[in-house]
Parts: C-alpha cells; structure tokens; sequence
C-alpha cells in the first residue's frame, strides 16, 4: 500500500534578489517523511526562518522542489493544471496562520464556505443554495459552530477563536484526507489556543483525518501530536514519537527547546 504521503530527499533553493544574482538560500535541505495511511498528527517544529513554511508550500503544491520528489498516495503532488490542482485540493487541504488574511475584511465569512461548497462539491455538478448550505452547516458542525451562528456576518464580526474556527471549517468543506496547518493558532489569543489544537485531536479520530501542524511551540506540538520532526536551518534534526522527543531529546537543539517549554509550562 502507497503512503498517504511521502517527502523523499526534498531540497527548496530560493534565489534571491532577482534572476541575475548569485545568492541563494537553501530554505529546506535533504527532507525525507512520510504519512502513513492511518489517521495521524504529526507536527513540524522549528524557529523562524528553519523552512517549515516552505515544506508545506510544497506539501500543498504551491510551489516545487528544487530537488527530490513528492507524492500523495503514491502520484506526484501537483503543482500545475487546474483539474489536477483541483483533484488535489480535495484531498489536502491548507489552514492558513492568520484567519484575519484568509477572509477578506469586507466580505462576508459565509461567502467564502459557500464557494468551497460550490468549487468542491461531491458529484462535480454545480449544487443548489440548499445542498450548498448544507454543506457548509456540517463542516461548521464538526469545530462546534452553525452556520447561523456565521451568516451574514464579517470577519471583524466574529472573535479570532471564531473565525479560526470557521477557517478550519472551510478546509472541511471538500473532505479533504489532509490538512496542513501551517501556525495556525499563532495569531489567536494564548486563552484560545488549546481549544483549537485540541480540535485537530477530535477531527482526528471523528473524520480520521491525517494534519500536519507547524509550530514554533513545542508544548502544544507535544500536547497533540502523535509524531514529532525538529528542524532547524531547513533541515530534520530530529524526529520520533511525540513523547521519545520530549523525554529524550538527542541533539542540542531539541534539548534547548524542551528547557525553554519546561521553564514556561510547570504542567509538563
Ligand atoms: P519558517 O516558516 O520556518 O519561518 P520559511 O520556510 O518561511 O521558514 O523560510 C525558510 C527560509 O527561506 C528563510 O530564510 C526565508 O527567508 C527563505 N524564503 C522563504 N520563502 C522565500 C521566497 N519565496 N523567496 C526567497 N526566500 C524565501
Ligand atoms: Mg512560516
């Protein structure tokens, strides 16, 4: 049986500062993972700048490795085509960081389920109002919202729990098998955060859907994660169950971001 996914010696080389320069940054270097087919969290950690972004600018098929390959079940994740884009997505599905940028301030959140629902629905065929409301009422229902809870409404008119929330819900909407959520709850108050993450638990084993999570935080990765991969400077220095990397981290900078989760969070 294919993998749900698998990353083989995946390198991103930007070249900065136009076509002519000579500088380069190698933002991810030699990454190699793979998802199973079994429902799983799995957690990327690493500061600032380590290239996590860009492994789920490829994972999503945004853009292309420079080196090395990667596949969803087995074919190459597509990066050009619309159909093939859109068969993609149906499957792997983003949770962007600031739910603020992904909804635009003057239209109306419901706007954005509805035209998921539209682009995404089961049969290809171009449902009508009710079927589209439908689907966006049961996307909403798995992060414990309704749609009349979101109707109507902006996005200043929802908190930023809320509306993370109805974020995450429009990922739902095409019943996608993956979802990469690349620091989603940064930007969402500290009091809110262990409720959205634990949602990914409960969309785990309800939808038995695989999430890849990026954080910088290593507690809340801990917290929720079935697997655990370090990086640092684009590159995987550590990786294992969630628990054998925070009880036995091996290299140096594991142990410096498990010393800094100790010192902030006496619970662990
Ligand atoms: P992270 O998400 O972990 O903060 P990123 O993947 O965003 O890291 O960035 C990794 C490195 O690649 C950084 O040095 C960043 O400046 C660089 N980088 C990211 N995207 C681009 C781009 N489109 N063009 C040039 N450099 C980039
Ligand atoms: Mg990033």
């Amino acid at each position: 049986m294919n993998d749900l996914l698998s990353l083989s010696h995946v390198t991103k080389i930007y070249r900065q500062g136009g076509l002519l320069s000579r500088r380069h940054i190698t933002a991810v270097s030699d990454v190699s993972l793979t998802l199973g087919e079994e429902p799983e969290i799995l957690s990327i950690v690493g500061e600032s700048g380590s290239g996590k972004s860009t492994i789920a600018a490829m994972i999503l098929g945004q853009t292309a490795p420079t080196e090395g390959r990667l596949d969803f079940r087995g074919s190459p994740v597509a990066v050009h085509g619309r159909a093939e884009r859109r068969a993609f997505m149906r499957q792997v599905q983003p949770v962007l960081q600031n739910p603020f940028e992904a909804f635009n301030p003057l239209k109306r959140v419901d706007r954005y389920l509805f035209e998921t629902a539209r682009s995404f629905a089961p049969d290809g065929k171009r449902p009508d109002r009710a079927a589209v409301e439908r689907m966006a009422d049961e996307a909403l229902s798995h992060i414990g919202l309704t749609l009349a809870e979101v109707k109507g409404r902006f996005p200043h008119e929802l908190s930023g729990g809320q509306l993370q929330r109805t974020a995450i819900a429009r990922a739902l909407i095409p019943q996608p098998r993956l979802l990469v959520a690349d620091e989603p709850v940064s930007m969402v108050d500290a009091s809110l955060r262990m409720a959205i993450v634990n949602l990914f638990g409960q969309l785990k084993r309800e939808l038995g859907l695989s999430i890849i999570y990026i954080t910088h935080d290593l507690a809340t990765a801990y917290y929720i994660s079935d697997r655990i991969i370090i990086m640092k400077k684009g590159e995987i220095v550590e990786q294992g169950k969630a628990r054998a990397v925070l009880d036995n981290p091996q290299h140096p900078y594991s142990q410096a971001l498990k010393e800094a989760v100790l010192s902030t969070t006496p619970a662990l």
